[in-house]
């Protein structure tokens, strides 16, 4: 097969899967399967530059920098909609345009309003050419290169009766359960989590380096085709033209033939929308067939066609009991609402997120008050003002704690920062267990046989004070705790054992430095190789490397500086951790693994697959590409398909983690 071809074919096939996975959440093969092929396409392309293509399923991942978004005109305008309240309001409306339409009759596509941030993107022979924000709605930013990473948005078409050249609507998401995982991870290296889907979705939009805009889990769902010579005549024949040409375009919307069918629609959505996995605020109604539509026209600002019904935000007044404080890994302090417990959106809540001192003193939110709760974007609800006339005559302004409520030493709070801190690091409990727990966690020192809970329970046994300590734990000092077993606590030693192997990055990131996250860690153990350097490094030395600010830069410096994480650090180099960088692919040659197949699957932490590989076949090994009786050992890492899972299983190959098998490799 000519180069092209192949390119083509493999093109075709990445961009039918993507769509399998994204679309479809129907995935056909495993990721692995699909980063082998996208490797191989990427080869061909590195190799052969002239068949480069803006649309090729590799420039999904991102790369490029944009520091100024050019600001770009629609070809046609993007419109507001007019906004409704209440089935009076929809029928006010329903009565104006029949005025206009000559009471005909009327159907209506009803479909849910996504809260996210809306694009516009143009296609031209089935290729997407340009995406661009709604901006004023004349004229946006051209936002196409960060557009291109969101997977379920298709680079090509599928079929061939799309028009030539024409726009699709849509609303750029975040899902809830994305969402929250973003979050969990800035709450892991110490950051603000971001307040709610919506934002961060628009947010995303901007950002100049279309690779993080990949790592984000985006989606945009599509609503409105629009361009010259359509091929259907009505909005719901749009929607299904769409989700066959590819796009992800919801299954919720449905034709009403009157305004009952239309009210039955918003009744069941404003109960069921909680079960949505992402954001909704409303429905929108739409004349269903385009020639309607034409007659009715636009206002100055919105299309007489269409009118948006907003869900009234769910809310309840419930009484503040008390105020609790929660200390968290980094010592800041969170507030937290105690409600009387109350149903809210299908669930009973019971607390509220404060936020932080200001929003207390700016809602002046006393205990005893009466206040009202919102559930928005967030997961947990949020109080959103205070029912004055029920506050009790008793009532005192909320003294905000001036000491931790864990270790009672004096909080500060620095300038221009909206929580408070203990600064107690090294002897306020909450904090000292949370580091131990982020030490131990999957990204970072990975340890096998122990958990969070168990974390706790050693420390309050007084056999962690920090996590050096783990190193020193004997199977006969751990097997008096609570619910521990030989095995368990077997496993617990070995696992802390293990992780003797984890790589450097990864041994930098456990440390947790505040700001340093999984890629700094990764940038950091890049550019000094070892630890030394690293510690020496000055305030200006750090800054001038790649991506590293001020603010990372001091936290760097002063977590160095400190005495007692010298002695840790030093006690840890003891043990045997990882504090430089090691060229993998060498570690060594030996016979060990004479004769024994492996099959390895699933997205692994410390090597990339191929480098797994080549691990398995320097030391004698050789790789399987499928489980079968031959097969001597499964190396798993994450997302490993249940089938194969299921079939090794079944045969009884022993699966083993990738620490396993660096042990297998290295142990004498
Ligand atoms: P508004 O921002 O309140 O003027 O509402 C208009 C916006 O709602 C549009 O710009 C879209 O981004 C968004 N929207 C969300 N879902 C839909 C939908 N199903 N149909 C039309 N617009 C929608
Ligand atoms: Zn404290």
């Amino acid at each position: 097969m000519a180069v092209l071809e192949t390119i083509q074919k493999l093109r075709d096939e990445l961009n039918l899967h993507n769509y399998n996975y994204y679309v479809m959440d129907n995935p056909t093969i495993s990721d692995y399967e699909f980063d082998i092929k996208l490797k191989e396409l990427q080869d061909l392309e590195n190799k052969h530059p002239e068949f480069f293509d803006a649309n090729s399923p590799t420039q999904r991942v991102g790369g490029t920098i944009t520091k100024n978004f050019q600001t770009v005109a629609h070809t046609h305008r993007m419109y507001s909609l007019d906004n409704s309240y209440s089935k009076e309001d929809l029928l006010d409306w329903e009565n104006r345009i029949q005025k206009v339409l000559g009471n005909v009759d009327l159907q209506y596509t009803c479909e849910l309003k996504y809260d996210g941030a809306s694009i516009s993107i143009t296609y031209e022979n089935g290729k997407l050419a340009r995406a661009v924000t709604r901006g004023d709605g004349f004229q946006g930013d051209d936002v196409t290169n960060n557009i291109k990473t969101i997977k379920s948005i298709p680079l090509q078409l599928k079929g061939q009766d799309f028009p030539e050249k024409f726009d699709i609507r849509g609303e750029i998401i975040l899902p809830f359960a994305g969402f929250e995982k973003m979050n969990q991870e800035l709450i892991e290296i110490g950051e603000t989590p971001y307040s709610n889907p919506r934002n961060t979705a628009s947010g995303s939009l901007k950002l100049q380096d279309s690779s993080e805009v990949a790592k984000r889990p985006l989606e945009c769902l599509l609503y409105f085709v629009t361009g010259e010579k359509l091929p259907f005549e009505s909005q719901f024949e749009g929607l299904e033209s769409a989700r066959k040409w590819g796009f992800k375009v919801p299954k919720e919307a449905k034709i009403a033939g009157s305004l009952q069918e239309v009210f039955d629609f918003i009744d069941y959505w404003d109960v069921h929308r909680h079960n949505l996995p992402y954001e909704t605020d409303g429905v929108v109604v739409k004349v269903n067939l385009i020639q309607y539509q034409e007659e009715l026209g636009y206002t100055a600002k919105s299309p007489r066609w269409a009118i948006a019904y907003k869900f009234k935000a769910e809310q309840v007044a419930t009484k503040l009991n008390s105020i609790s404080y929660q200390v968290g890994r980094t010592g800041a302090i969170t507030p937290v609402a105690n409600l009387e417990p109350v149903q809210l959106a299908g669930t009973i809540v019971k607390r509220a997120s404060l936020h932080n001192a200001d929003q207390i003193e700016k809602l002046d939110i006393r205990i005893g008050d009466t206040v009202f709760v919102e559930k928005g974007g967030e997961i947990i609800p949020k109080i959103i003002a205070v029912d004055l006339s029920k506050r009790p005559e008793d009532s005192k302004i909320t003294d905000y704690i001036t000491h931790c409520p864990e270790c009672n030493s004096e909080l500060v709070r620095n300038e221009g920062e909206a929580n408070h801190y203990c600064p107690n690091f090294y002897g306020c409990p909450p904090q000292i267990i949370g580091r131990i727990q982020h030490f131990i966690s999957r990204k970072a020192m990975d340890i096998e046989g122990l958990g969070g809970e168990t974390v706790a329970l050693l420390y309050n046994n007084h056999l962690v004070q920090n996590y050096a300590d783990l190193y020193e734990l004997k199977v006969e000092d751990i097997l008096p705790l609570e619910r521990m077993a030989q095995k368990s606590a077997e496993n617990l030693v070995n696992g802390v054992k293990k992780s003797t192997l984890i790589p450097f990055e990864s041994v930098l990131y456990a440390l947790g430095i505040r700001y340093v996250g999984e890629t700094v860690a990764k940038k950091l153990a890049k550019h000094y190789k070892n630890i030394e350097a690293l510690s020496r490094a000055t305030l200006m030395d750090l800054i001038l490397v790649d991506e590293i600010g001020e603010r990372i830069a001091q936290s760097v410096v002063d977590f160095f500086e400190n005495e007692e994480n010298k002695i840790i650090i030093q006690r840890l180099k003891q043990y045997g951790v990882q504090f430089e960088i090691v060229e993998k692919i060498n570690i060594n040659a030996t016979n060990k693994l004479e004769g024994k197949i492996f099959v390895v699957s699933g997205v692994f932490t410390q090597f990339s697959r191929e480098e797994l590989k080549t691990a398995i076949e320097d030391n004698g090994g050789k790789v399987g590409s499928s489980i079968s009786s031959k097969t001597d050992y499964v190396v798993a890492g994450d997302n490993m398909g249940p089938a194969k899972l299921e079939k090794a299983n079944k045969l009884n190959i022993p699966i083993i983690s990738e620490s396993d098998f660096m042990m297998m490799i290295t142990e004498n």
